[in-house]
């Protein structure tokens, strides 16, 4: 099994590459690796172009990683970047946002039985506890339907054929389960994290530091 942990987004929400911000004593973009290193043949870390400013090359200070590899425009072309470095030899690929850096490993383990259990992918779910409204602009169109309503994480795990087969038609989508699901292939749901949210502001990165020392 092989993880690709995607970290090569602009971080235009956060205001600099925020998978360097520091939670605790490590970098976000370790605390994934970490999590993902423990059951793992391999693991690859996708990451923006190399900035020349960067003095204290923050990308060689992370630590763990068998491949490291630049990505592309949108987060399906950065999994794409780091997917042609997995070796053929890989049965099954997780995929992870380095943006979750609090997923466990338990968690990577989860959706890698599922997959090995016979599904095609698994993915992460939690239960959507908020009422759910279609808006145009700033008005409500109609209430959606909360029963049935997962709101889903990563590690997403993937039978590699599956996941190579999917990407290869170069479309786009905010998850990997969601190009794989076009296939009509079977997407489990596996019991999501709370505390493995996605750190999108500084904001987050502070519930981040709040949740790491709890
Ligand atoms: O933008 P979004 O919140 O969906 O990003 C999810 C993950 O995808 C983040 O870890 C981000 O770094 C990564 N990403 C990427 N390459 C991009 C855009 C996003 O690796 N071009």
């Amino acid at each position: 099994m092989w993880v690709v942990v995607v970290a090569a987004g602009s971080g235009r929400r956060f205001g600099s590459p925020k998978h360097f911000a520091l939670l605790g004593d490590r970098a976000m973009a370790q605390w994934a690796v970490d999590a993902a290193r423990q059951a793992a043949d391999g693991v690859v870390l996708v990451l923006p172009a190399p900035d020349p400013l960067d003095v204290a090359d923050r990308r060689g200070a992370i630590e763990n990683v068998d491949v490291m590899v630049t990505g592309g425009a949108t987060r399906a072309a950065s999994v794409r970047a780091g997917l042609a470095v997995v070796p053929d030899t890989a049965e099954v690929i997780v995929v992870h946002d380095g943006a979750r850096p609090l997923a466990s490993p338990a968690l990577f383990g989860a959706v890698v039985d599922a997959v090995t259990a016979g599904a095609d992918a698994a993915v992460p779910g939690l239960a959507v506890v908020d009422t759910l409204k279609r808006v145009v602009g700033d008005e409500v169109t109609a209430t959606v339907e909360r029963d049935g309503m997962v709101a889903v994480q990563t590690p997403q795990a993937f039978r590699a054929d599956v996941l190579r087969r999917a990407h290869a038609s170069l479309s786009e989508a905010t998850d990997d389960a969601g190009l794989v699901e076009l296939l009509g292939a079977t997407v489990r749901v596996v019991p999501g994290e709370p505390r493995n949210i996605k750190v999108t502001t500084l904001a987050d990165l502070e519930l981040a530091r709040a949740l790491a020392e709890s």
